[in-house]
């Protein structure tokens, strides 16, 4: 039988539909959610992220800003530009575009910004928030995997969860969101050794690697569910992601598509962190 698909569109327009109503409220008294979106240098995929992530905010009622830099902006000015993000009052969320050109220092321009601005959930202080147990903001790509699941009422309680990939930005945050909710974690990378072993055992199997088609039907547990969060694409333009998906949907349970899936849940997300960052400031306005 083949897999229940995991519809990220839809889901990500119910989710929109309650953000746009938080954003009315939040802009009836007085504090409109506002992100800030830097890019420097002229990636053309990274154009496309930052424009769809402007236009969500606009059709949302999110006030937003893209600021955009050639690539020899510098890390001084970049740092400043932070800065002034941090104190300006109109601006809840700040992003920076990753990857950075190589001569600024990726890691020195994330701990500059404010960790109550950090979207992303990228800093030391929102990563350790997460790994105790108590994050204040979620990463915006695991956090919709969460919501993804969520929809399907999964029971995480007890369950197996496979991630293969342990980067900062996914694989490792998704790990914790899964092992609070009460799953079981394995973790895999590249130095993994008989990767299909793992991932047969998974009831939830998420692949976050950027290699095509490392999972493929053999890999899956019958029934699982399959998140693929994996999304490259090749000289041509032409997408491709983590799970031979063709395949892999007459074996698991639920799968999600690419595109489609986890893609449209990450930018709802952010808009999602917006508001609860713009809620935050509210709520310690009215304590004053
Ligand atoms: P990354 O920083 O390159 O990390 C890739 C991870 O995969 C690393 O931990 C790496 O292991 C692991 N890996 C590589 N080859 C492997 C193999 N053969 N077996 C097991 N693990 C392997 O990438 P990322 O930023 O986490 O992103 C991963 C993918 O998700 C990319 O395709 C990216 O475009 C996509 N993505 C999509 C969204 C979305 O919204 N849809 C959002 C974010 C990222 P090591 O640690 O050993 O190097």
């Amino acid at each position: 039988m083949s897999a229940q698909i995991i519809n990220g569109n839809l889901l990500a327009q119910s989710i929109r539909e309650d953000i746009a109503k938080r954003a009315a409220e939040l802009t009836a008294q007085g504090e409109q959610p506002g992100l800030a979106v830097i890019l420097v240098g002229d990636s053309a995929a990274s154009m496309v992220y930052v424009m769809n992530k402007e236009k969500a905010c606009n059709a949302n009622g999110i006030y937003s800003v893209l600021e955009k830099y050639d690539a020899d902006f510098t890390e001084a000015a970049l740092l400043e530009r932070i800065d002034a993000l941090n104190n300006d009052p109109k601006i809840h969320g700040i992003l920076v575009q990753l990857p950075l050109p190589a001569h600024i220092d990726e890691r020195k321009v994330i701990e500059a910004i404010n960790p109550e601005k950090d979207m992303d959930c990228f800093s030391v202080v929102n990563s350790g928030n997460l790994m105790v147990g108590h994050p204040v903001i979620r990463p915006c790509t695991p956090y919709g995997v969460m919501k993804m699941l969520e929809s399907i009422n999964y029971p995480l309680r007890g369950a197996h969860a496979v991630v293969v990939g342990a980067s900062n930005i996914v694989g490792k945050p998704m790990a914790m969101l899964l092992l609070q909710a009460g799953a079981t974690i394995t973790i895999c990378n590249s130095k993994t050794r008989d990767l299909a072993f793992h991932t047969r055992l998974a009831d939830i199997l998420i692949a976050a690697t950027g290699r095509r088609n490392i999972i493929t039907a053999d890999m899956i547990k019958p029934g699982a569910v399959v998140i693929d969060v994996g999304v490259e694409r090749d000289e041509n333009g032409k997408l491709y992601s983590d799970v031979d998906f063709a395949n892999a949907k007459e074996v698991a349970g639920y799968i999600t598509p690419v595109p489609g899936g986890v893609g449209p849940m990450t930018i709802t997300m952010l808009l999602v962190n917006t508001i609860e960052a713009a809620e935050r400031r509210l709520r310690a306005r009215q304590q004053q």
